[in-house]
């Protein structure tokens, strides 16, 4: 696939197969300039069954390998991402906009993911025990059957290698439902894993929008469902998979606060803060979206916005991912500048030359924001940090407790016993301390706490294995003698 602006027309991947069946279209779209790209089909209940159908006639022969041979498959598309790493990142950065750099950082992330899925028959021993003369109980992990990762618009190669590596290697066969804003990542994966050896009807992608995601929760056969998005979808989909039996884990939104102490490294933390609201414009689920600046704090901040001041739209700063969330983004600027808040830096209205049709919002710094203005409650996902002043540490933790969502939180000082407090009463599943994307690097898991997650388990590392697998529980008796004190 060449990754010229104009790109083949998206197409669903069923059986090994690329193919468009009559389904009305929608355009994609280049957030940098506006213009169309390609076109996508936007898919019904029919298209997902003949997905499930498909996966279900692969899952026998796939699940019926053993872990080591399904694994060489992924040893050899995790090179394989590695020898297209160029074009992967190019094809990353036409449909979301994000930079040449942060695209292919979550390529290499993406690898990350695959270097972790085979290294499960290394971390994975099934359990064994003689639990009475001659009687033995073992317990073996099985995969589920047809499984489905829903994607969002955000991450377009790095989340649906969240949960297609595991899955697979597990034993499941899969269905990718990726965002319809940015589908042709997706498209090359299929391609790249099909070069490495994977069999046909393992991996099944059906594009589209709400109708997708709804035949997928509705469908019998699929076994279990993982979504990434907002929480308002992550909700819909969290109820309606679960009401239909299956298997759910949903992420949602995020606002996440970082807590500033007076004591934290002026230039240490301007430059975190800053990378943090600003990396991919701000549309990342981890990124700094409240300042809560403890006691005297005013270097800290003037240093921010010297630093922000760096960041060019068009240079090394990407679009947001359509006009739709520019002017969303905006609107909260604007929002609270009326109900009286501080405009540090103010990021309205950027334009970059020759790229007039594309959807930039500079960085944005907003002062003396409060706790009942919607920037300090609402998602705004975009390159833009609400600054909350706090008189004192305990305040501070209870504004960062008082947020409905709960994906990240972090704290920059210098006193270990003050980041302690924070990590320990922080609502949040991943806490950094003097970091502002405190990601977990496998083989730790990633997933959030209050609305920011939905479902037990987390997404990633050892805690996708128990999502994408169910436990087998065998007891065998090897004594001839007819009682033995096993106790049935
Ligand atoms: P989104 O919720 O709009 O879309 C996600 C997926 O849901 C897409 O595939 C889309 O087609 C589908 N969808 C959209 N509306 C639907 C509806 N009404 N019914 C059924 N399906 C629907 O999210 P997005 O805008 O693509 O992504 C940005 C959001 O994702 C942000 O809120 C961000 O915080 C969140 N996100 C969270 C994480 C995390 O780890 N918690 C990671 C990445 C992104």
């Amino acid at each position: 696939m060449e990754t010229t602006a104009k790109q083949p027309q998206v197409k669903n991947y069923i059986n090994g197969k690329f193919e468009r069946n009559g389904q009305s279209s929608m355009d994609v779209i280049n957030p940098a300039d506006g213009e169309v790209i390609s076109t996508l089909p936007m898919s019904s209940y029919n298209d997902v069954d003949l997905a499930v159908q498909a996966a279900k006639a692969a899952y026998p022969a796939w699940s019926g390998l053993t872990f080591k041979e399904r694994v060489q498959i992924f040893f050899r598309y995790r090179n394989l991402l590695e020898v297209n790493m160029d074009e992967l990142t190019k094809l990353v950065q036409l449909e979301n906009g994000k930079t040449y750099g942060e695209s292919k950082a979550e390529v290499e992330k993406s690898m990350e993911l695959c270097e972790f899925a085979v290294s499960m028959p290394q971390i994975i021993q099934n359990e064994v025990q003689e639990v009475s003369k001659g009687v033995e109980c073992r317990i073996e992990r099985k995969p589920l059957g047809v499984v489905a990762s829903i994607a969002p618009f955000n991450f377009p190669n790095m989340v649906p290698h969240w949960s297609m590596p595991n899955a697979l290697v597990l034993g499941n066969t899969m269905i990718m439902k990726p965002s319809e804003l940015v589908p042709l990542s997706v498209m090359r994966m299929a391609e790249l894993l099909k070069e490495a050896g994977l069999p046909d009807g393992v991996f099944n992608i059906v594009n589209g929008g709400k109708d997708v995601v709804e035949a997928i929760c509705d469908h019998p056969d699929i076994k279990a469902v993982s979504f990434v998005g907002s929480t308002k979808v992550a909700k819909l989909v969290y109820q309606r998979a679960t009401y239909n039996l299956k298997r759910c884990v949903a992420l949602g939104g995020a606002k996440n606060h970082l807590i500033v102490l007076p004591d934290a490294n002026v230039e240490m933390t301007a430059s975190n803060v800053v990378a943090s609201m600003s990396g991919c414009a701000g549309q990342r689920c981890m990124a700094a979206s409240v300042m809560v600046g403890v006691d005297k704090i005013q270097t800290i901040i003037d240093q921010m916005v010297v630093d922000a001041k760096t960041i060019i739209p068009g240079v090394n700063l990407g679009p947001v991912i359509s006009k739709e969330a520019k002017e969303r983004i905006e609107n909260y600027i604007s929002a609270a500048e009326k109900a009286g808040a501080k405009i540090l830096l103010d990021g309205r209205g950027a334009v970059v030359a020759g790229k007039e049709d594309g959807f930039y919002v500079g960085p944005t710094i907003i002062d003396y924001v409060t706790t009942d203005m919607s920037v300090a409650t609402e998602e705004i996902f975009g390159p833009v940090i609400s600054i909350i002043r706090a008189k004192n540490l305990d305040e501070a933790i209870e504004i960062e407790n008082s947020s409905n969502y709960g994906n990240a939180a972090a704290v920059f000082t210098q006193s270990g016993a003050l980041a302690k407090q924070v990590i320990d009463r922080a609502s949040a599943g991943m806490i950094g301390v003097n970091i502002g994307v405190p990601v977990p690097r496998e083989p730790f898991s990633f997933g959030g706490w209050n609305e920011s997650k939905f479902g037990v388990a987390d997404i990633t590392g050892r805690s996708s294995i128990e999502f994408w697998t169910q436990n087998k529980k065998t007891t065998i008796k090897w004594n001839a003698e007819a009682k033995t004190n096993w106790m049935s």
